[in-house]
């Protein structure tokens, strides 16, 4: 299977030229006040030739593993196309834990959507790579069902629940143009260190109490 559309050639050489520059890592991640990132992303249907479109998939990959980060949408690299590549181990590390953590394998998702799957909700604090050093109380659906393609352009549709799930919601609105902390619990609003030094537990209960934000 492949994506069955036109291939754009400017794009292509252009994407191919970049990548050759940046050895296939580290791309450039863009933040807040890009406008790109307030773009509605144009669905996916082959405009980057596919041996490109791979290299540039992998690069995403890199640049999310080392930023470190567990999604990475491509408006986010400057591109307003709807895909995002997303990945996460955490489970590993912290069984119990009530952000309910799931083994999420990497995969490229191209088009992708999501429903919410029964009404449940949960908030927790949330970051993004476009909006570095801060993170925010978030609420999101609990479980969604998901659809998207692969970099083969092959259909998917799973269910997905918890961390996961909210990895997915994150990714997919970015490519509606939106950010997380446009839904946010904006007196959550809070700096990585300050996370560390007053609010480094799993719930964000006493951040909620202490600073007067409903969760
Ligand atoms: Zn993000």
């Amino acid at each position: 299977m492949a994506f069955p559309g036109q291939q754009d050639r400017r794009l292509t050489l252009a994407l191919a030229k970049e990548l050759r520059r940046t050895h296939g890592r580290h791309l450039d991640i863009v933040e807040v006040g890009n406008p790109v990132l307030r773009t509605q992303a144009r669905p996916y249907h082959g405009q980057i030739g596919a041996p490109v479109f791979h290299k540039l998939l992998d690069a995403m990959r890199s640049t999310m593993l080392d930023a470190p980060g567990v999604g990475l949408a491509a408006p986010q690299i400057g591109l307003p196309f709807a895909f995002a590549v997303v990945e996460d181990h955490t489970s590993k590390e912290l069984e119990g834990d009530p952000r309910e953590f799931d083994e999420f394998p990497f995969h490229a998702i191209i088009n992708p959507k999501y429903e919410p799957a029964g009404d449940r909700t949960a908030s927790f604090y949330e970051g993004c790579l476009s909006v570095p050093g801060m993170e925010a109380v978030r609420r999101r659906w609990l479980d969604i069902v998901a659809t998207w393609q692969d970099e083969n352009g092959r259909s998917h549709e799973q269910k997905l629940h918890g961390w996961p799930a909210r990895i997915f919601q994150h990714e997919t609105d970015h490519l509606d143009g939106e950010l997380y902390i446009d839904k946010c619990e904006i007196r959550s609003l809070s700096t990585d260190d300050n996370i560390d030094e007053y609010w480094d537990s799993p719930s964000p209960s006493d951040a909620a109490e202490a600073m007067g934000f409903k969760i």
